[in-house]
């Protein structure tokens, strides 16, 4: 009997206890996921090939800023918000960098029977 609901536990929603930061960060871990990833694709689409050849900014000053707003739907706890916008912007550094292209067709490669075209 799973009883660690944050309803249950009661601490307040803008001051999440440790237990219910890691939960709720499991939980959300996928919504980052999607969002980074299609935030990535919307500056790959809107960049030219000269922005393009720069690396992904790192996770500092605007950027961060830039992160949390893409999940600040999703918690009003600052060390919550924190952990997911770290989240967001990984997945748009990879979907940015190819390494979520990558990911994406090997297992497809694999259930087509192998084999790059
Ligand atoms: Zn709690």
């Amino acid at each position: 009997m799973a009883q660690v609901d944050a309803q249950i536990c009661g601490c307040p929603r803008d001051t999440l206890c440790d237990a219910c930061v890691a939960q709720r960060s499991a939980w959300l871990t996928g919504a980052a996921a999607l969002r980074g990833e299609r935030w990535g694709r919307e500056v790959i689409g809107r960049s030219t090939p000269q922005q393009r050849a720069r690396p992904w900014p790192p996770y500092e000053g605007a950027a961060v800023a830039r992160a949390i707003a893409k999940v600040a739907d999703l918690s009003g706890d600052a060390r919550l918000l924190e952990l997911l916008g770290r989240h967001v912007h990984r997945w748009a550094a990879d979907e940015w960098s190819g390494a979520l292209a990558a990911r994406r067709v090997s297992p497809l490669t694999h259930l087509a029977g192998g084999g790059r075209r």
